[in-house]
C-alpha cells in the first residue's frame, strides 16, 4: 500500500536510529503533539530504541481526551432529552461523565446512534423532521472542517432540526500554554502532520521564535517519527530553531484553502477549556453569529452546566507530560479500558490507553510485546 508500508521500513528505520544515535550529544526532551504519533511511538518502541538522552513527552493531541467533563456531561444532559436524537462518532460513548457515560443514556432510552460523518448526522436530521438531531463535534483543526461544512449545509438548505454540540480546539495555543508553563521541560516539537495539512504552518514560526523551540511537522508512520526526530535534535544539537515539514507528502505552507475557507466562514475563535489543563485562551472555535442558532448549547438548557474533574484521575498531568500514565495510582488498578476513570485510558488515541494496550506497566520489567520496527 502506498504512504503507509513503505514508511514502516525496517531498514531504513535502523539507517535513521543510528543517525539519530550519531547525533545526539546531550540530553533532549522532545513533545510529540498528536496521540497518534504517541501510539506508534509505544506501539513500535520507538522511545526504547532512542538514545536514553532523548525523551518523548507525549502532548495533549487526543481529541476524546482533552473534551472537558463539562462537556460531555453536556452531551449526556442533551442525550437524555424524549425530543433528541443525538448523534456522535463511536469513541466517544465510552467516555466516563460524572455519573455515567452515552452508553449509559442510549441504555436507559436516549436515542443515542453512532454515525461515520457529521452530514449522516444531517441525513438523520431531514428523516426525522419532527426530532431534534445533535451531532457531537469535538477535536482539533483535522475534524473541525467537515462539522463545519454540515452547519454550512444544514443553513443552505434550512434544516432547521440539526445543531452541532461543539467542542473543538487548536493546537497552537495548546503549544503557547506548555510552553508558558513552568514545570515546562520541552526544548523541541513534532507538531501534528494531519493538523498542519488542514491548517498549514504559517501559524508555528511565531511560536518557534518566542520559544525558541524547534517545531518539526510529522507524520504517523514509524519512519515518519524518527525522522521527526532526527531533524529536531539536529537542530537542538546546532543550537537552531525554526519550523521544518519532515512530512511534505500531506503538508503544504499553506495548508488546505477550501477548509480554511470553511472554518473562517462557519466558525470564530474563542477560549475553551481542556481536560485536565484548564482554560487556555484562544484555544478553540464556537460557531459564528451568523450560524449560532445552530448551536446545541443555545438550543438546550446546559450552558451554565459546571462539573468538577474527579481527584484521582491525573489525565492533566498526562496530557501536559507531567507524568506518565503508569505514575497515575490508578493506572491498571482502579483504571483500565474496561472501566476507565479518565479519558485518557478510554480513548484509542490516549497516552494512559496506549501503555496499557502495549503492556507499558511501570514495574520495571515492562515487555515490549509489540512489534518493533527493527
Ligand atoms: S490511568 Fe486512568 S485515572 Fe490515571 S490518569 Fe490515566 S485515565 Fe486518569
Amino acid at each position: 500500500m502506498r504512504y503507509i508500508e513503505e514508511f514502516q521500513d525496517p531498514r531504513l528505520a535502523q539507517r535513521l536510529l543510528e543517525e539519530i544515535h550519531r547525533t545526539v550529544t546531550r540530553p533532549w526532551a522532545l513533545m510529540e503533539v498528536c496521540g497518534g504519533q504517541t501510539h506508534t511511538i509505544i506501539r513500535h518502541g520507538i522511545d526504547q530504541l532512542l538514545p536514553d538522552s532523548v525523551e518523548l513527552i507525549h502532548g495533549p493531541g487526543c481529541p476524546v481526551c482533552v473534551t472537558p467533563l463539562e462537556m460531555i456531561d453536556k452531551a449526556l444532559a442533551i442525550a437524555s432529552r424524549p425530543e433528541v436524537i443525538f448523534c456522535s462518532f463511536g469513541d466517544m460513548l465510552r467516555v466516563p461523565g460524572t455519573d455515567r457515560d452515552l452508553f449509559q443514556v442510549r441504555s436507559e432510552g436516549g436515542d443515542v446512534r453512532v454515525v461515520y460523518s457529521p452530514l449522516d448526522a444531517l441525513h438523520v436530521a431531514r428523516e426525522n423532521p419532527d426530532r431534534q438531531v445533535v451531532f457531537f463535534g469535538i477535536g482539533f483543526e483535522t475534524t473541525a472542517p467537515p462539522n463545519a461544512m454540515t452547519v454550512h449545509q444544514a443553513h443552505r438548505l434550512g434544516i432547521r432540526n440539526f445543531s452541532l454540540l461543539v467542542s473543538h480546539v487548536r493546537v497552537p495555543p495548546a503549544i503557547e500554554a506548555i510552553m508558558r508553563s513552568t514545570e515546562c521541560r520541552v526544548q523541541g516539537f513534532l507538531a501534528a502532520g494531519h493538523v498542519c495539512s488542514v491548517m498549514g504552518t504559517e501559524e508555528y514560526p511565531r511560536l518557534s521564535e518566542r520559544h525558541q523551540v524547534p517545531i518539526v511537522v510529522t507524520g504517523f508512520e514509524p519512519l515518519d517519527i524518527l525522522e521527526g526526530v532526527r531533524r529536531t535534535v539536529l537542530q537542538l544539537e546546532r543550537g537552531e530553531h525554526h519550523v521544518d515539514n519532515a512530512y511534505p507528502r500531506a503538508v503544504r505552507p499553506e495548508g488546505n484553502a477550501a477548509a480554511k475557507a470553511m472554518l473562517a466562514d462557519v466558525f470564530e475563535v474563542t477560549d475553551r477549556s481542556w481536560r485536565g489543563i484548564g482554560t487556555i485562551p484562544d484555544s478553540g472555535w464556537r460557531l459564528s453569529a451568523r450560524y449560532r442558532d445552530y448551536d446545541a448549547e443555545h438550543r438546550f438548557p446546559v450552558a451554565d452546566l459546571r462539573t468538577t474533574e474527579p481527584a484521582d484521575c491525573r489525565s492533566g498531568e498526562v496530557l501536559q507530560g507531567l507524568i506518565t500514565p503508569h505514575q497515575c495510582a490508578a493506572f491498571g488498578n482502579t483504571c483500565t479500558p474496561r472501566n476507565p476513570l479518565g479519558a485518557t485510558m478510554v480513548s484509542s488515541e490516549g497516552a494512559c490507553a496506549a501503555y496499557y494496550l502495549y503492556r507499558r506497566l511501570g514495574d520495571g520489567a515492562e515487555k515490549q510485546e509489540a512489534n518493533s520496527v527493527v
